[in-house]
Parts: structure tokens; sequence; C-alpha cells
């Protein structure tokens, strides 16, 4: 039957002809194009951590998990100062202010900063503070901004739409790269499916890392946070993305300490400075199993899962 507008993988070389691994022959099979944001790559060796509160809401929060985050072992910073919100009358984000504010952290932990743009009008300030822009799982299909954030010069982390093919989302960041920008990193963070809302947030799709690597060379991360909107589910679904194949994790945080505020916006989903350094440990011990090496020299704190494998235990 012809059905308009349908989309077929296969298609995916007409679709994305700057993306698509099959047209394109620019890396060989299996190879990752690398992804730099300053110092830290994407799509090399090891997979990269970007954690840090869901929103910036005050100096005092944002550089208190920024620290927190790096002494965890994080290798970027997260924070959104324009949030998507699902009501107007939720927290809207400090803007500016906040974009002030993550510049600051970034100069006090030397971590570098991904925030959200949801405006194509503001991607350039946006660029002016960020090192890396981040299109929200809401705006995938922006084609403006789609268009503005290849354009500013900046790498792009492109979240998968919640209910996003694999053709949509591939052809949202072929957007980008027919600006001229391929330093572009998938995001997968949960789509929307019948389940959704009864025990977790969205269904985290591991099946998705295995499907991009087939056909595009663009890394891959995922977001465990919103993908399962439960924290107790943050840190098995961060190892399983690993084990899948996820070229890094992003991962909201939120301080620990006694009498520490509780974060205005996706509080149930955030973890422990705690518990994103046993996600750390998690994945230099594999890594270093992987690499074949034997024991891995895992310092404490150190999952039993990660020592188990490493044969530590
Ligand atoms: C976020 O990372 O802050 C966010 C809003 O995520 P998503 O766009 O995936 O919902
Ligand atoms: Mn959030």
């Amino acid at each position: 039957m012809n059905i308009a507008g349908k989309l077929n993988i296969d298609d995916l070389p007409q679709i994305c002809p700057t993306l698509s691994r099959k047209a394109k022959k620019r890396y060989a099979e299996g190879e990752t194009r690398v992804v730099q944001v300053l110092e830290v790559c994407f799509g090399a060796d090891q997979p990269v951590v970007i954690a840090g509160p869901c929103a910036v809401e005050s100096r005092k929060q944002t550089l208190e998990v920024a620290f927190a985050v790096k002494l965890a072992g994080a290798h970027m910073l997260r924070g959104g100062a324009y949030k998507p919100r699902t009501a107007p009358h939720d927290f809207q984000g400090l803007g500016l202010e906040g974009l002030k504010i993550l510049r600051e952290a970034r100069e006090e932990t030397g971590l570098p900063v991904v925030t959200e743009v949801m405006d194509p009008r503001l991607v350039e300030q946006v660029a002016n503070y960020a090192d890396m822009l981040q299109v929200g799982s809401r705006n995938m299909q922006n084609y403006p901004l789609l268009t503005e954030v290849g354009r500013c010069g900046k790498p792009v982390l492109l979240k998968r739409g919640m209910a996003a093919s694999l053709c949509e989302w591939l052809g949202a960041a072929e957007y980008i790269a027919s600006q001229g920008n391929l330093d572009i990193v998938l995001c997968e963070r949960g789509i929307k499916a019948f389940a959704c809302g009864e025990y977790s947030r969205n269904v985290l799709d591991l099946n998705v890392i295995h499907a991009v690597k087939q056909e595009t060379f663009l890394p891959i991360i995922v977001d465990p946070s919103h993908a399962t909107g439960v924290s107790a589910m943050v840190e098995p679904a961060s190892r399983a993305a690993i084990e899948f194949g996820a070229q890094g994790l992003i991962i909201e945080v939120a301080a620990a300490r006694a009498g520490a505020e509780r974060p205005k916006c996706d509080a149930a989903q955030a973890i422990s400075p705690e518990t994103l350094a046993n996600i750390v440990e998690f994945i230099k011990a594999r890594a270093a199993y992987r690499a074949g090496k034997g024991q891995a020299q895992v310092s404490s704190p150190a999952t039993p899962q990660a020592l188990a494998m490493t044969g530590a235990m």
C-alpha cells in the first residue's frame, strides 16, 4: 500500500545523505565520528559522563552540584537555564541569569557545559555561554531551531523526540548536518509507550543504540534520568546502557546533604553524587575489563557488580 509520509529504514541514505553510514563512506564500518567538546571526546575510547541539575535554580545550588559531580568523576556539567515545562505556570528556568551561573560553574570546576536551547532566536545567546547546545526531546522536530543550531559553530546534543522513529531522529540530525555542522551527539532519553507513567516515566529504548551504530557514524549517549523518571532505576539503567554500547550518559544529580533544597524540577529522578560516583566507577571497571587488562584499578566507591566483573571479587 502506498502511504504518504511513510518512512523506511532502507530509505535512510536518501533521508540523510550526509549522516547515513551507507550513503557516505566517510567512516569505516563500526567507526564513530569523534565529537570534541573542549577536551572531552564523544565516540572515543571512554564513555563520557555528563551530570548536573535538571535546572539551574540558583548560583548556590548549581555550584554545589557542579563541584559534587566533578568530584564524582563527571566529565561535563549539565543544567537547564531555559526549561521546557509542561505547564506555563511551572518554573521556566532563570534564562540569561542561569547561563551566567553556568559559566561561573564552568570556570570554577573546569567542566565544559551543555545546556538546552528552545528558541531559534536565542541560539546565539546560548552559544555564547555554553560549550555544547542541547536540543530537547520536545524540539527534535523544530526545524528552524535545528537549522539555527547547525549554523552556531558549537557541538550539538540532539535528544530523541519522545515519539520519534529512528528515521525521524536521524532526519532531524541531518538538518543540523546540512548546515555544515557534523558535531552532533545523539541522545536516547526514553520513548512514549503504553506503560508510561505506570511504573516509569518513559521506556528506555536500548535497542536503538545498536541501530544507530548501524545507520550512522554519530556517537550516541543515553539519558537514564528522563528515560526512567525514578531515581532508583537510574544506576541500573546506566549500567545497562553502557553494556549496550552507549558512548556516554547524561544524568540528573541533586545535592544529597541534609538540609539541601529539593529540586524544583524532576526531583523524583535525581540521584545523589555518591550514586553518580558508583556509575563512574562501573564505567571505568567495565572499560578496563573490555581492554583486557585483567583486574581493573578500581578506587572506592565501586559497585560490587563492577568489582565482580573485573574479577576483583
Ligand atoms: C533535559 O535534559 O533537561 C530535558 C528536558 O530532557 P528531555 O528533552 O529529554 O525531556
Ligand atoms: Mn529534567
